[in-house]
């Protein structure tokens, strides 16, 4: 099977799984609360972890938050940060470019505090258009929400000189970084943003693992998002007080496995080196597209500039629908997704209801993608 639908997930090596059942078999047991040692070897594996993690993205242990995914660490930043921080007739930014979990929340926001939300815009090369941003930055938004590599077109955001300016003009920076992470090198410090939120399924990990970072002045100033147990300082009948460290976010039993396993996946990653991996992916893309650009019945959305975009190709057939060309390469054993890839806004914006997204990684080759074109003659036989 060729599998080119590692934006959505990617496969997990032998390393990561070998984790989780060591967890499970050999030191299952909650953290931080037992006076046992199972429960000492759960709290250094999952406290080890965050270490690994944070440091895998330059951010201090303090500094990072286990969340489930990148969605639950936007809607962190939403009900913890921002729904303190924003009043009514307020602006917040996000781009045409956004996956639904760097949309909604702030729609949702908006609605509750009576803030307005504006979209900054995707140009005819797939690209940010930074003339709109310096527009919007002007006029003073409190939040901008961008993403740092689009899940469609692939392309990648300059996120530095981007934080640079949304600071200028005194706005914070959230991140997603869920296609970014993966894929690239990432420092948070160097990027310089306020917030970065990722999920572990797409860099080898398992589900239902993801990090956020929060910058220190910023999170010792937050509110908890979800209150009960492990979270707490005191609890008495007429009020409580939190932890004040990382824990006041992480209320309830943590997941220690996802967490050690998420540790495995960034030992791999390391191992490999995220630059090779970045240049791996930018190989199979340029052997793609230089097939795959002189179909005239294929209409490509990104940008033809190599050094602005990722692993990510998306394109539609003319007269196909892009679900009928998935199935004819998932009979061919090759898996890609179609449809709106959570990017309706993006898709309105392109002019078609769905595309075809063949995503890359680390363990695809160029034979792989050679089967991915020849199949696509296939295609075109059919429908054709
Ligand atoms: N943002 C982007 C850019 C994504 O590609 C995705 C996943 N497709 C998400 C956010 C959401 O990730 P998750 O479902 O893991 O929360």
């Amino acid at each position: 099977m060729v599998y080119f639908d590692n934006s959505a997930t990617s496969q997990k090596p032998r390393q990561v799984i070998e984790v989780l059942v060591d967890y499970y078999e050999k030191h299952n047991a909650n953290v931080h609360r037992g006076v046992h040692k199972l429960s000492d070897e759960a709290t250094e594996m999952y406290e080890g972890a965050r270490e690994k993690v944070a440091s895998f993205i330059g951010a201090e242990t303090q500094e990072f938050i286990f969340v489930r995914n990148t969605t639950e660490g936007i809607n962190l930043v939403t009900w913890a940060w921002a729904l303190g921080h924003m009043g009514k007739g307020d602006l917040i930014l996000t781009t045409e470019m956004e996956h639904h979990s760097n949309i909604i929340p702030w729609q949702q926001l908006c609605q509750s505090k009576g803030a307005r939300l504006a979209f900054v815009k995707v140009n005819d090369e797939f690209l940010l258009d930074e003339k709109d941003l310096d527009d919007k930055l002007s006029k003073k938004p409190k939040l901008l929400c961008i993403t740092h590599v689009s899940n469609v077109l692939g392309t990648i955001n300059p996120i530095k000189e981007i934080v640079k300016k949304a600071h200028r003009a005194e706005a914070k920076v959230l991140v997603d970084g869920a296609q970014s992470m993966p894929h690239m090198p990432v420092n948070v410090k160097d990027l310089g943003c306020d917030f970065f939120a990722f999920s572990g399924h797409k860099m080898l990990g398992p589900m239902g693992i993801g990090g956020l970072y929060i910058k220190k002045e910023i999170m010792e100033g937050m509110s908890p998002f979800l209150t009960g147990g492990g979270m707490i300082s005191e609890v008495k009948k007429n009020g409580s007080t939190f932890d004040k460290g990382v824990a006041r976010f992480e209320a309830g039993t943590p997941n220690v496995a996802g967490a050690a396993g998420l540790a495995a996946a960034v030992e791999y990653l390391e191992k490999v080196g995220m630059k090779n991996i970045f240049q791996h992916e930018r190989k199979l893309t340029k052997h793609t597209l230089a097939f795959l650009n002189d179909l005239n019945h294929l209409r490509i959305f990104g940008s033809k500039n190599l050094r602005k975009r990722t692993g990510v190709v998306s394109f539609s057939m003319k007269g196909v629908h892009a679900h009928d060309v998935a199935q004819v390469l998932d009979g061919e054993g090759i898996a890609v997704r179609a449809g709106h890839h959570c990017a309706m806004p993006l898709h309105q914006k392109l002019g078609v209801p769905a595309t075809v997204r063949a995503s890359f990684y680390l363990y695809n080759t160029k034979n792989e993608v050679n089967r991915f074109i020849k199949a696509l003659g296939k295609v075109k036989k059919i429908f054709g």
